[in-house]
């Protein structure tokens, strides 16, 4: 992203304010910050659910949005997990996985479902339906889900918040060996400074609209708040 600012239609505020970060292939970031401050907008700007008022988004060298261009969201090889999962109730596992590989013919979307299902521990569940797995299991599927068409890049808006302390501390340390594997470029918004310390490469701290801090979690997460903003 370079020099990013954004407002929302009802609003002359800026929601986002010259944000500018370059974010390495197969790198995992986490992104910090009070609500309000801004953090799901930057993940719909990238995703192209917005399109910024000014500056440009990059991905993989192309332009995805700037003053004369703008690629459309299924264009962009972005997959997005939220926090409510959003599988579809009335398909099964193996449907929610195949529904987003619509190119790909019926022996290739098999095939792909066992790779991403052995991925995530889930190939027994392939014929139940939502309401059948627990929380952390559909948050697995989900994960599937979103790896299934090979995005280079994956957005997480806090898709733990729903999981309990021990599910959640499980589920990053396998997030982060499945990400790494699969070498996605990855941003992770999250409200918990232990989720972005065990996940993250990259670490930033987000405040009104723009980057307060940022740097390797350690460095950040120690000094948080407390030193003044460095130079991005
Ligand atoms: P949280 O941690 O609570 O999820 P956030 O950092 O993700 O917060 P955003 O959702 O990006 O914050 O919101 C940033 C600002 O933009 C907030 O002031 C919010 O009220 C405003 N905002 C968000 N969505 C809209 C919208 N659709 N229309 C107008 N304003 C919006
Ligand atoms: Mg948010």
């Amino acid at each position: 992203l370079k020099n990013v600012s954004f407002h929302y239609k009802n609003t002359k505020e800026l929601t986002i304010q010259n944000f500018s970060l370059a974010i390495e292939k197969g790198e995992i970031v986490s992104i910090l910050g009070k609500s309000g401050s801004g953090k799901s907008t930057i993940l719909r700007l990238i995703a192209g659910l917005e399109i910024p008022f000014s500056g440009s988004i990059h991905i993989n060298e192309s332009i995805m949005a700037d003053d004369k261009q703008f690629i459309q969201p299924e264009k962009r090889g972005v997959g997005m997990v939220f926090q409510d999962y959003a599988l579809f109730p009335h398909m099964t596992v193996a449907e929610n996985i195949k529904f987003g590989l619509k190119k790909m013919s019926r022996i290739q979307k098999k095939e792909r479902l066992d790779e991403v299902l052995a991925l995530v521990g889930l190939k027994e569940y392939v014929k139940r339906y939502p309401y059948e797995l627990s929380g952390g299991q559909q948050q697995r599927v989900a994960l599937a889900r979103a790896i299934a068409p090979n995005p280079s890049v994956l957005l997480f808006d806090e898709p733990f918040s729903n999981l309990d302390a021990e599910l959640q501390i499980k589920i990053r340390d396998e997030l982060r060996t499945i990400l790494k594997q699969t070498g996605i470029t990855s941003i992770f918004v999250t409200h918990d400074k232990m989720d972005a310390r065990a996940l993250a490469d990259r670490v930033v701290v987000m405040e009104e609209g723009t980057i307060f801090r940022v740097g390797e979690p350690a460095e950040v997460l120690n000094n948080e708040f407390t030193m003044s903003p460095v130079p991005v």
